[in-house]
C-alpha cells in the first residue's frame, strides 16, 4: 500500500551531520502494534493524513515496524551530567525517523521513543512501558496547553509485547515531535569527543535551525549562547509560574531550542513549597522546585564551556566572555519571574513593593500549606474563602494590600481579572488525575485519559465544567513519587 498518502514529508538534515553524531538504526518491529492515542490536531498540523493514520498503518509506522519512504533512521549520540557526573548516553531506546517538514514549512523531529536497542542502549533493553508513555502524553500535552514550550506527543502504540521491570508490563512506544532533539549533552558530546571542526558544524546546525537571525552575527556563537540561556530563562520562568517540577534536569535533558523534554519523574507541585520533590532517586533535592533556577544556569554553565573553543581564540578571553553572559541569567530569570507573578495577580505596570507583596503571598501559602493552583485560581475568581488562608489574619492584611495596589494602577478591574484568569490555570495534571487515567488505560479503557486531555488542553477557560479537575487529592500518609527510566 502506498503509506505516502499518511502526508510523511521527511527531509533529514541531522543525518547529513558528521557521523560522529549518530549512528544510522531502525526500529526494531514489535509483534502486533496498536494505537493507544492519537493525537488528530498535531497531526494535521504536521500535514499528516489522519484517516490513513489512525488505521493499521498508522500503528505499523508508530510501532516502527514500517519506515515511510522518505525517513532515515537513526539513533543520536550524546552525553551529558546526570546528577553531577558526566557520562557517555546517546538514544539508548530513541529512533529519529526523520525530520517532518509541514504544509507551512515547519520542521519537526520525529521520535520513536522505546523503539528497541541502539548501539547506545548500554544495559537497557531499548523498550518502554504503557504507563510511563501515556504519562509523558498526557503531561506533556498538558504544558502545550499551558503556553509552556515543549516537545509533543503524536501517539502511544502499545506493541503486544510484554518488558521485564520489577514486574513485566506491557510494552509501548510514543512517538515524539519535537523542534529537534538538540541538547546540551549533544555540544558537550562534541567538544569531549569531536573535532574543533565537528564542534564548529553542531553549533552552525543548531543556530540555522533554532537562531536563524543571528547567523550573520560576528560572534556568532556567543551570541548563540546568549539566545539559548534567554530560552532557558524564560522557560524555566514558566516551570516556576506553574508549579511544575521536571525533576530530572540532567544536561541531556536540556534542550538548545528551549522546549521542554524528557518526562520521566517530572510532575506538577500541589502544596506550595519550594522543596518540593517528587523523584524517588533525586535523595538530595538537587532537582526540587526552589532549586530549578539554578540548575538551569548549572547547565548553561556546561554548555558554555563544551563551546569554549569557538567563543575566541585566546580561551582566557573566551571564558570571561561566556561568563558575562552567564551571569545575565540571575537578572533574566528575575525579570521574567516577576512579571509572571505580577500577571498573577492582575497587576500590568511595575511599582517597587511589587516584590514583597507576592513574596508575602507565597510564604503564607508555605506556612499554611496552602495548594500553589488553587489560590492563585480562588484570587482569580473571587472565592478567597476556597484557599487554606482564608480566615487568617495575615492573609486579610494582605488582601488588603493587594486591592490597594490593583486600584494604583490604570487599567479596569474587569482587565485585572482578565489577565488573571489568562495567567492561573484551573486546570492542571493533578497526580491524582493522572494516576487515575493510567490506571483505567491499563485495564484497557481510555476514555477517562481522553476527557483529562480535554481538559488539559484548555487549562484557561475557567468555565464550571473544569470544577472537577480542580479537586484536591485525598489526604495520603505517603508523599507521591515519581520514577525515570521505566
Ligand atoms: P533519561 O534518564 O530518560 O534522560 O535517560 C538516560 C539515558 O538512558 C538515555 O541515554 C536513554 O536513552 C537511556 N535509557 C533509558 N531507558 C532505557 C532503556 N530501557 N534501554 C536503553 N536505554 C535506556
Ligand atoms: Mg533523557
Ligand atoms: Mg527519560
Amino acid at each position: 500500500k502506498d503509506l505516502n498518502q499518511s502526508g510523511w514529508n521527511f527531509d533529514n538534515s541531522y543525518s547529513r551531520l558528521p557521523e560522529t553524531f549518530f549512528t544510522s538504526q531502525n526500529p526494531t518491529p514489535v509483534h502486533s502494534p496498536k494505537i493507544a492515542v492519537f493525537n488528530k490536531q498535531l497531526a494535521v498540523s504536521l500535514g499528516l493524513n489522519v484517516e490513513t493514520l489512525q488505521s493499521e498503518d498508522g500503528a505499523a509506522v508508530f510501532g516502527g515496524n514500517h519506515i515511510p519512504d522518505s525517513a532515515s533512521p537513526l539513533a543520536q549520540a550524546y552525553a551529558g551530567h546526570q546528577f553531577g557526573h558526566f557520562t557517555m548516553l546517546g538514544d539508548g531506546r530513541a529512533v529519529l525517523l526523520g525530520e517532518q517538514i509541514t504544509p507551512t514549512s515547519e520542521r519537526f523531529d520525529i521520535q520513536l521513543k522505546g523503539s528497541g536497542r541502539t548501539p547506545y542502549s548500554r544495559g537497557g533493553d531499548g523498550r518502554a512501558a504503557l504507563g510511563p508513555m501515556l504519562r509523558e502524553y498526557i503531561i506533556s500535552e498538558a504544558m502545550h496547553g499551558l503556553g509552556i514550550p515543549t516537545t509533543r506527543s503524536l501517539a502511544v502504540v502499545t506493541t503486544g509485547e510484554e518488558i521485564a521491570r520489577e514486574s513485566y508490563l506491557p510494552g509501548a512506544i510514543l512517538t515524539r515531535v519535537a523542534a529537534s532533539h538538540l541538547r546540551v549533552g549533544t555540544f558537550q558530546y562534541a567538544a569531549r569527543w569531536g573535532s574543533e571542526e565537528e564542534l564548529r558544524q553542531l553549533a552552525d546546525y543548531a543556530i540555522k535551525r533554532h537562531y536563524p537571525e543571528i547567523e550573520d552575527e560576528e560572534n556568532k556563537y556567543l551570541t548563540f549562547l546568549q539566545e539559548v540561556i534567554k530560552r532557558q530563562a524564560m522557560l524555566i520562568t514558566k516551570w516556576q509560574l506553574v508549579g511544575f517540577i521536571h525533576g530530572v534536569m540532567n544536561t541531556d535533558n536540556m534542550t538548545i531550542s528551549g522546549e521542554t523534554i524528557d518526562y520521566g519523574p517530572c510532575a506538577f507541585m500541589d502544596t506550595f513549597d519550594p522543596a518540593t520533590v517528587f523523584s524517588s532517586i533525586d535523595r538530595e533535592g538537587r532537582y526540587a522546585y526552589g532549586n530549578q533556577p539554578n540548575i538551569g544556569v548549572w547547565n548553561l554553565a556546561r554548555l558554555a564551556e563544551a563551546l569554549l573553543p569557538l567563543l575566541h581564540e585566546n580561551q582566557e578571553e573566551a571564558v570571561t566572555l561566556a561568563q558575562d553572559k552567564l551571569s545575565d541569567f540571575a537578572q533574566l530569570f528575575e525579570s521574567n519571574w516577576l512579571e509572571g507573578m505580577r500577571a498573577k495577580l492582575g497587576l500590568f505596570n511595575e511599582e517597587e513593593e511589587d516584590k514583597p507583596l507576592i513574596k508575602d503571598l507565597l510564604d503564607m501559602m508555605q506556612k499554611h500549606r496552602a495548594d500553589y493552583t488553587n489560590t492563585f485560581r480562588a484570587l482569580t475568581i473571587d472565592k478567597p474563602e476556597d484557599t487554606n488562608l482564608y480566615g487568617t489574619t495575615e492573609f486579610t492584611e494582605w488582601q488588603k494590600r493587594w486591592e490597594e495596589r490593583l486600584g494604583r494602577q490604570q487599567e479596569s478591574m474587569d482587565a485585572s481579572k482578565m489577565l488573571m484568569r489568562n495567567s492561573n490555570p484551573a486546570v492542571i495534571p493533578r497526580n491524582h488525575r493522572v494516576e487515575e487515567a493510567l490506571e483505567a488505560a491499563n485495564n484497557g479503557d481510555y476514555s477517562v485519559m481522553e476527557r483529562l486531555l480535554q481538559a488539559l488542553s484548555n487549562p484557561f477557560s475557567h468555565t464550571p465544567d473544569q470544577e472537577e479537575y480542580t479537586a484536591l487529592p485525598a489526604p495520603s500518609p505517603r508523599p507521591y513519587r515519581t520514577f525515570c527510566g521505566t
